[in-house]
């Protein structure tokens, strides 16, 4: 059920960064301390009783919430970074984005095939960038994946779940 308190405060900036695009702006909920708790304890609430071992946040916005959680879960936090970033070793995915090649990287010793993995971005929109992620973090081949976004876009003939094609489980709080 969408959280009337989140909704309120999730900030919309029209036309950002080109026109025609209604950029939800998760900076007020993360600078938000009630906004911010909210959203760390009902995630908290979905995922902890499913054994996750390791957070792997999407660079940079899904850093902020999926490190919270990683910290309340008992579980550890990885980054999934944009190319160059990562200063070891990486594991890479390529993927396509609307205008050219996208790449993201993680640590190769990162994951290990113990583990149970959730992969935390702030928003769901076409789904291609967490699909990328979710195809880098299988390549580890861990025990199982867990999904989740805090906003999923519904509208404009939107439907980011529908990349998902296996049984990888995704939760949202908000869908606008
Ligand atoms: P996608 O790969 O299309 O699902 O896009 C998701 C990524 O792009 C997330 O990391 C979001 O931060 C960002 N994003 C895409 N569309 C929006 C939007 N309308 N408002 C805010 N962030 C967006």
């Amino acid at each position: 059920m969408n959280n009337e308190y989140l909704l309120k405060n999730l900030r919309n900036v029209p036309d950002f960064p080109i026109p025609g695009i209604q950029f939800k702006d998760v900076s007020t909920l993360y600078k938000d301390s009630k906004s911010l708790r909210i959203i760390v304890n009902e995630l908290y609430d979905i995922y902890k009783n499913k054994g996750i071992t390791k957070v792997v946040g999407i660079e940079s916005r899904g850093f902020v919430v999926g490190a919270a959680l990683a910290y309340k879960l008992g579980a550890g936090f990885v980054m999934c970074r944009k190319p160059g970033k990562l200063p070891a070793e990486t594991r890479k995915e390529s993927y396509m984005k609307e205008y050219g090649k996208d790449t993201i990287e993680i640590h190769t010793d990162a994951i290990n095939e113990k583990d149970v993995v959730l992969l935390h971005d702030d928003l769901l929109a076409t789904g291609g960038s967490m699909l990328a992620a979710l195809n880098l973090v299988k390549q580890f081949k861990p025990v199982k994946t867990y999904i989740n976004f805090i906003i999923e876009l519904t509208g404009e003939g939107l439907n980011g779940r529908a990349v998902f094609h296996d049984d990888t489980e995704i939760t949202t709080l908000l869908r606008i």
